[in-house]
C-alpha cells in the first residue's frame, strides 16, 4: 500500500476537504460579518472531486474529513459523499457542520455512506449559541444531534471554540451533557487568523487550563489512533462520552500532524497557516492526469514544514478558517 511520507518522517492517511467558503453562519471569531461571494471561479464540481479523492487515496490517504465553510450549502452532497465512499482505499468519510438543517439532512448523508459527523455547538447555552454564531439555531442543530446518535455512525463529535468571557465556565454544563451521551466533545482552542487579531487578544483561552482541570477530576487520557484527528482525547468511568482538547499551541502540535488539506477551488495546503496553495485543479479535469495528479502530491510534500508559525504570530495565508476549510 501507497504511503506519504514527508521530510520528518510523518506519514498522511487523512486529507481534509474543503467543499465551499460560503457559510450562512457569523461566528464572531470566523466570519463576523458573514460570506461575502467575491465573483472568483467557482468550487470544485462532482467530477473533479471524485478524481481528486482517487489521486489521495492512491498514495495512501484512508480517512477524508468534508468541511468548508459550511459543506450543506451544496445541493450536491449526498452525491459527493457517495461518490468518495465508492472510491476504493477510503475507509472513513467524516463531514464537519455547522448543523443548521441537520434534522432534515443527516439520514440522507448517513445512507449515503457517510460514517463520522462534526457538529458545531459552541454552547450549549441558546442565547450565547446564537449570540457567538449569529443564528438562532440552538434547537435545530441539538435534535439533530440526538437522531444522529441513532444512526449507527462511528463517531458524533461535537466542536466547541473556547472563548474567554463567553463560554469558559460551561465545563460543569458539558459534563453533565456527557454523562449519559456517546457523543465527544472537542474543545478547540481559539486560533489566531489573518482577520481575527483583536479577537484572539479579548478572547484567547488556553486549552491546556481546561486539561489541567480535566485531569484533576479523574479524566484519562486515551491512545491515538494513527488517522485520529489532532485532539488528545479523555474518558472517565462515570461518562458515556468524551472529550478531545486541541491544543495548536502546545509545544508537540504539529509533530503529530497527519493530515493534508484541499481548498475549495482545488488547491493543496500543506499546512493550515502555511504561506502557500499548490494548484491540483489543472490535473482534475481528466482521468487520464491521475499518475500526474499523484506525482504532484507526492513531490509538493517535500516542501511540507515541521511545524506552523502561529507563535510567532504567523498565520499564513488565511484569512479565516472557512477560506481553507476548518
Ligand atoms: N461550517 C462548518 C462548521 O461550522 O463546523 C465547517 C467549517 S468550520 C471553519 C470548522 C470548525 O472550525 C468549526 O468547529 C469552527 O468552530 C472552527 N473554527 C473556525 N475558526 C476558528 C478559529 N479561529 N479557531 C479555532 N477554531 C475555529
Amino acid at each position: 500500500m501507497a504511503t506519504l511520507v514527508d521530510g520528518f518522517g510523518r506519514t498522511f492517511p487523512y486529507l481534509r476537504l474543503s467543499l465551499t467558503e460560503a457559510c450562512n453562519y457569523r461566528c464572531s471569531y470566523c466570519l463576523p460579518d458573514g460570506y461575502q461571494a467575491d465573483g472568483r471561479p467557482t468550487f470544485l464540481t462532482l467530477d473533479e472531486i471524485r478524481r481528486l479523492v482517487r489521486g489521495f487515496a492512491a498514495v495512501g490517504m484512508r480517512k477524508i474529513r468534508l468541511t468548508g465553510g459550511e459543506p450543506s450549502l451544496r445541493k450536491d452532497l449526498p452525491s459527493i459523499i457517495a461518490a468518495v465512499s465508492a472510491t476504493p482505499g477510503v475507509r472513513k468519510i467524516a463531514l464537519t457542520t455547522n448543523g443548521c438543517r441537520l434534522p432534515q439532512l443527516v439520514r440522507t448523508w448517513r445512507e449515503a455512506g457517510l460514517t463520522a459527523l462534526n457538529v458545531s455547538l459552541d454552547s450549549l447555552d441558546a442565547a450565547r449559541f446564537a449570540a457567538i454564531t449569529g443564528h438562532d439555531r440552538f434547537a435545530e442543530v441539538t435534535e439533530g444531534i440526538e437522531i444522529a446518535q441513532t444512526l449507527g455512525f462511528d463517531a458524533v463529535k461535537l466542536n466547541a471554540v473556547l472563548l474567554r468571557g463567553l463560554n469558559d465556565d460551561e465545563l460543569p454544563a458539558w459534563l453533565n451533557y456527557l454523562r449519559t451521551r456517546d457523543v465527544a466533545v472537542r474543545f478547540i482552542e481559539l486560533m489566531r487568523t489573518g482577520d481575527n487579531r483583536e479577537y484572539f487578544e479579548r478572547h484567547h483561552y488556553r486549552a491546556e487550563a481546561l486539561e489541567e482541570q480535566l485531569i484533576a477530576s479523574g479524566w484519562t487520557q486515551q491512545t491515538r489512533a494513527a488517522d485520529a484527528g489532532p485532539a488528545r482525547e479523555y474518558a472517565h468511568p462515570g461518562y458515556r462520552g468524551r472529550i478531545g482538547i486541541i491544543a495548536p499551541y502546545s509545544k508537540d502540535f504539529c509533530a503529530g500532524c497527519n493530515r493534508l488539506r484541499v481548498t475549495a477551488r482545488g488547491d493543496l495546503r500543506l499546512c493550515l497557516f502555511g504561506d502557500f496553495g499548490i494548484p491540483l485543479r489543472p490535473l482534475l479535469q481528466s482521468d487520464a492526469d491521475h499518475e500526474a495528479l499523484t506525482a504532484r502530491i507526492a513531490t509538493q510534500l517535500g516542501l511540507k514544514a515541521a511545524g506552523h508559525g502561529l507563535h510567532q504570530g504567523n498565520t499564513g495565508i488565511t484569512p479565516h478558517l472557512a477560506s481553507i476549510g476548518g
